[in-house]
């Protein structure tokens, strides 16, 4: 149960005043539901404005203040789709757009009536050859107090949403923070200076604050050890059993390729594991493309051939399904029975599974987080693999799959290659098998830099392309922390592009309306369209064969390991690829090593380790929204310079208080809980 110290905290974000149902959407997929989410929504930066008397006076790309009256609302030609501009002019008669995507256009036809003068804070950008101001942060009737604030946190939105709402719910949720007991280790406390927890909440919105930063973070990272290593304590309390195969399947097995070496490696440092009583713990770790799948197949023949059952676990229906269909036909020669189970299984068909799950009758299943709900019932599940894609998946599932009366053993696998060094933080003591050897054959993908600047030549040259009836990708430049930023430029590249290449052309990105996503997608992957333009959120599982050239925009500002993942959606056919990465003129020395590296390399492991040398420079996380990073508030440079820490601390916690039953071992309840790492604090009760 969590402690009632938290409750407050907990309290849904309709409890704030002026959250109703039309804005907990919009916060709900900033991942802002309760109370406390709010408060640890941390700025992505603060911003100093300049106030401006007119247009002439700001800088493109400059966080300004300017008086302007609106002389004209111009809505797209295809409502709800397109942009949303109202052209407004400065005292000295120069005109900028201000400029809305979705919902936001009923904000603006509201806010700024035609005529009247009104008071914009904002980023002025360039849209050809016109300024904007895309989703001004601030629209006053007079220069008011708000406006006279030039210093203010900016922080992360999503569609419906303002700067100064955000605020002030986060305001309000600050009020709420109740006084709670120390979990950090005394000396360690002492010794850095930090805040107690909840100033370090009140700092950390108001100004760029390290030592808050840092104590937010450090307690994020001894949640996380803490959780993992009684997870670990816990394993090592359960008995499993040990698993010999005798091979008489895996021999069935008509594969048409050869394995490669590291495959090999992986199986055998699987099967040795699988004969161990206690229970495995391991990752296989390998690029997308790396053969994974067939490793989990063998895996799991073992396991039959030993007589127990196996199950495999995917993130999404999608990827069941996949998975499904890949390993039955891969088994079929095998004779052993496959399964599938998701929740959309339901009546007659979903009976029948659960029946031969008990009986035994089914050796592997494959599915959704259904396959361990708890009116599910295994036979004898010996092995379980876990293709994993998000963070804590691993941990949490070990947690779930821990239920039954012997511990089955447990694989699992990611397609993200993490450092050596952090894989510590994300899958705690595992082991690892990397496949760090791609199959044979595999064509490499040419990359190459080109000046932004020469993005004409690269119109022409997608026309090339285009013409040879192979596809491409074009992805646009991220601007960190506005995703509107993203969609209005990828907004101006489509329609340019659409004036060359007509409606062989489509554009993704995430804040178009889900059904014209999916036709769009379903277009480009059908192959009627031939070019997708794309924001960074290219959809998982995308894969189309005949798209073999990449064009990534102002590509130093993404991070090496999101360049390497983007371009791995080309090169999947039998035709040469080709990824150009378009580099700005203003280029820092991390940016042109980044962008040298993923010229010359394109082994993940080798990169993911070059990435973190270079973020060890300072440099921001930028995948932190991408949902494939571990954490939510500490960066990768808080990480490592903390995790050390805070694993050393939670470690000795453990081993003085294993049942987290002293003063402080309740404080350590309490932030386990307060992280939702309560998974583990709810196996101590039953050991
Ligand atoms: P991953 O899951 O690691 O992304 P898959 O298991 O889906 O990769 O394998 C990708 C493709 O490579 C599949 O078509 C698979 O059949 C093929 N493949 C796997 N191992 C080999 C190998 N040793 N030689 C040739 N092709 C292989
Ligand atoms: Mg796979």
């Amino acid at each position: 149960m969590r402690p009632d110290i938290l409750n407050p905290l907990f309290a849904e974000s309709s409890t704030l005043d002026g959250v109703g149902p039309k804005l907990s959407k919009p916060l709900e997929k900033l991942g802002l539901t309760r109370i406390k989410d709010f408060a640890y929504h941390l700025p992505e930066r603060f911003v100093t404005r300049r106030a401006i008397a007119d247009l002439d006076e700001g800088a493109e790309g400059e966080q300004v203040i300017v008086a302007l009256t609106p002389t004209e609302h111009r809505a797209s030609r295809n409502p709800g789709r397109g942009p949303y501009r109202v052209l407004a002019q400065d005292d000295a008669g120069n005109i900028c757009a201000l400029t809305y995507f979705g919902r936001a256009s009923y904000t603006a036809k509201k806010q700024l009536p035609v005529g009247e003068k009104r008071w914009i804070a904002g980023r002025l950008d360039r849209y050809g050859d016109m300024l904007q101001i895309v989703h001004p942060d601030h629209v006053e009737k007079e220069s008011s107090a708000h406006l006279a604030r030039l210093n203010e946190p900016v922080y992360r939105l999503s569609e419906g949403l303002t700067q100064p709402r955000v605020a002030g719910l986060i305001a309000q949720s600050l009020e709420h923070l109740p006084e709670l007991p120390e979990w950090i280790e005394p000396g360690q406390f002492d010794q850095s200076g930090w805040p107690i927890w909840r100033d370090a909440l009140h700092l950390a919105h108001k100004s760029e604050h390290d030592q808050a930063r840092d104590r937010l973070a450090y307690d994020e990272l001894l949640a996380n050890s803490l959780a993992l290593l009684l997870v670990k304590a816990e394993g090592r309390r359960r008995k499993g059993q040990a698993l010999k195969g005798d091979r008489s399947l895996r021999a069935k097995l008509t594969l048409p390729f050869e394995m490669t070496g590291a495959q090999k490696r992986s199986i055998s440092e699987i099967e040795g594991d699988l004969q161990q009583e206690a229970p495995m713990l391991r990752l296989l770790q390998g690029d997308v493309g790396a053969g994974k799948t067939v490793v989990a197949l063998a895996s799991m023949l073992i396991a039959v051939e030993a007589g127990t059952q196996a199950a495999m676990l995917a993130p999404t229906e999608i990827l069941a399904r996949q998975h499904f269909e890949t390993l039955r036909q891969m088994a079929a020669p095998t004779g052993v029975e496959v399964a599938l189970l998701t929740g959309r299984a339901k009546g007659k068909e979903r009976e029948s599974i659960l029946m031969g799950l008990l009986d035994g009758s089914i050796d592997i299943l494959v599915g959704t987080h259904a396959i361990f709900q708890d009116t599910v019932s295994y036979k004898d599940l010996g092995l379980v693999v876990i293709d994993e894609q998000h963070r804590f998946g691993v941990a949490q599932r070990l947690a779930l799959a821990g239920k039954g009366k012997r511990a089955p053993h447990t694989l699992a696998m990611t397609a993200t290659p993490i450092p050596r060094s952090l894989t510590l933080a994300q899958y705690g003591e595992m082991d690892v098998s990397r496949l760090d050897e791609l199959p044979p054959g595999r064509q490499a993908i040419e990359t190459l830099v080109f000046p932004q600047g020469r993005s004409d030549e690269m119109v022409a040259a997608m026309g090339r392309h285009l013409a040879t009836g192979q596809q491409a990708y074009w992805v646009c430049p991220m601007v960190r922390d506005s995703e509107v930023a993203d969609i209005a430029a990828a907004e101006a590249r489509y329609a340019e592009l659409k004036e060359h290449f007509g409606e062989d052309v489509v554009l993704v990105h995430g804040q178009l309306h889900p059904e014209v996503k999916d036709t769009n997608m379903e277009r480009f992957a059908s192959g009627a369209a031939k070019l997708l333009i794309a924001t960074t959120v290219i959809e998982v599982g995308v894969d189309v064969p005949s798209a073999t050239l990449m064009v990534i925009e102002q590509a130093e500002r993404f991070g090496l390991a999101q360049l390497h993942q983007l371009r791995g959606r080309v090169g999947r056919g039998s035709e040469k690829s080709r990824c150009i990465l378009l580099r700005g003129d203003e280029l820092s020395e991390t940016g042109k090593k980044r962008l040298t590296y993923v010229k010359d390399s394109q082994d993940g492991f080798y990169l993911a380790e070059k990435d973190l040398e270079l973020r060890g420079g300072g440099e921001l996380l930028g995948t932190r929204q991408s949902g494939e990073a571990a954490f939510r508030i500490a960066n990768l440079e808080q990480v490592q310079k903390l995790l050390p820490l805070a694993h050393a601390d939670a470690r000795l916690l453990i081993d003085r208080d294993g049942g987290l039953t002293s003063p402080r071992g309740e404080a350590a309840r309490i932030l386990l809980y307060l992280f939702e790492r309560d998974w583990g604090v709810q196996l101590l009760r039953g050991g």
